[in-house]
């Protein structure tokens, strides 16, 4: 076997058809001699075409894992000392101009609008339960008055003299591969094969118009600071009354006062005296869903974690929500007066506590690791 095919495009011998294809584009790229005009690249550029030619053709890539080299056999483009038939032509275009670039005929004048994108501010509450919006968008539509054509009413775009309606103008040039024709958008009409004379007064021949306009959208539970809603053709009408683009909302979350959003859970603090940690208690806190009551256990920790199970964000696009995690802060009484300070020295007296050891809680670590699961909301 003359070449291995493979190795000159660098492509394992299992490469998929568009692998090959990516690692072949590649290659025509950087070693066109029109890049690259040096002989020695212009003979990688023959192998890596011929590597293609073989490898891009089911058929002729199975007759060569089978050991036969329709190139060793005589006559083929490496042995005739140029290309033959086998350039694979229109891949060389499309390596260097896109698939697009194979397209003949004049283009149309349509193009497709831009997306734009709009930022809505939203509150908690809102993303946590979903909301409707009324969003008010500067935007693009089809012109009414000429339907998108951009001629003026009564008048029809004319076909270019130039180029009569091709929309391209064709050369013929010498290169490397003798006598090329070549073809380039035509410069008059600008590829498009036919010229306005009367533009449309109303949008000066754009084909579309700028207007305001109001949108109703629904916005689903979840969403949170970044994410973004496409709304598919909500976006501006493209030039030539062309296909609307996509309209995009990137959603800012406000701040809460109280709840601290991580992912779905929702975490907030509270206070409570030292006397109530000790005792028990019950909370009122306002949640999402409204007041709650919370039970707070007798010898309840400073840190300690009380959660309420889907009392959190609802999921996005999923049944379930996250969680509200209470974080206990236990506070120390300050400022006691005579008879305060009496009682509390009672009772240290009476669990032995006047003189404490201050001995170490067992392990920093649980400490931390404590701190952390609550951090992580576990
Ligand atoms: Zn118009
Ligand atoms: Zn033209």
């Amino acid at each position: 076997m003359s070449n291995d095919y493979y190795a000159t495009l660098g492509v394992r011998r299992d490469a998929s058809q568009e692998e090959i294809k990516k690692a072949y584009r590649r290659l025509a790229r950087e070693l066109h001699p029109d890049v690259n005009p040096d002989p020695e690249t212009q003979e990688r550029f023959k192998e890596i075409n011929q590597a293609y030619e073989v490898l891009s053709d089911a058929g002729k890539r199975r007759m060569y894992d089978m050991g036969a080299d329709p190139f060793a056999s005589g006559g083929g483009p490496a042995g005739a000392g140029g290309f033959g038939a086998g350039f694979p032509f229109s891949d060389i275009m499309d390596a260097f101009f896109g698939s697009a670039g194979a397209a003949r005929g004049p283009r149309s004048r349509a193009r497709r609008g831009r997306n734009a994108t709009i930022r809505v501010e939203l509150d908690l509450a809102e993303s946590a339960f979903g909301t409707t919006r009324e969003i008010v968008v500067d935007t693009a539509v089809v012109c009414e008055v000429c339907q998108g054509s951009g001629a003026a009413s009564g008048t029809h775009p004319d076909t270019c003299d130039m180029c009569h309606g091709r929309g391209e103008v064709s050369q013929v040039t010498r290169s490397f591969l003798g006598q090329v024709m070549t073809s380039r958008p035509c410069p008059q009409c600008g590829g498009y094969g036919s010229v306005i004379r009367h533009p449309c007064m109303e949008c000066s021949g754009e084909g579309r118009v700028r207007t305001r306009r109001t949108i109703k959208v629904r916005i689903p539970a979840g969403v949170e600071d970044g994410t973004h809603i496409q709304l598919a053709g909500e976006g501006e009408v493209g030039p030539g009354g062309g296909p609307p683009g996509d309209l995009f909302l990137e959603i800012v979350e406000r701040p809460h006062q109280i709840f601290e959003r991580r992912g779905d859970d929702l975490h907030c603090t509270v206070q409570i005296p030292m006397t109530a940690a000790a005792l028990g208690t019950v909370l009122s806190i306002d949640t999402l869903d409204g007041a709650e009551a919370i039970d707070v256990r007798p010898g309840t920790q400073a840190g300690q974690v009380i959660p309420l199970y889907g009392k959190g964000i609802q999921r996005l696009n999923e049944t379930g929500r996250g969680d509200l995690l209470i974080h206990v802060n236990v506070e120390t009484p300050t400022k006691l007066d005579p008879q305060q300070e009496e009682l509390l020295r009672e009772l240290s007296k009476l669990r032995g506590e006047e003189r404490p050891p201050g001995k170490f809680s067992p392990g920093q670590q649980g400490f931390f690791s404590r701190l952390r699961d609550a951090f992580n909301g576990r």
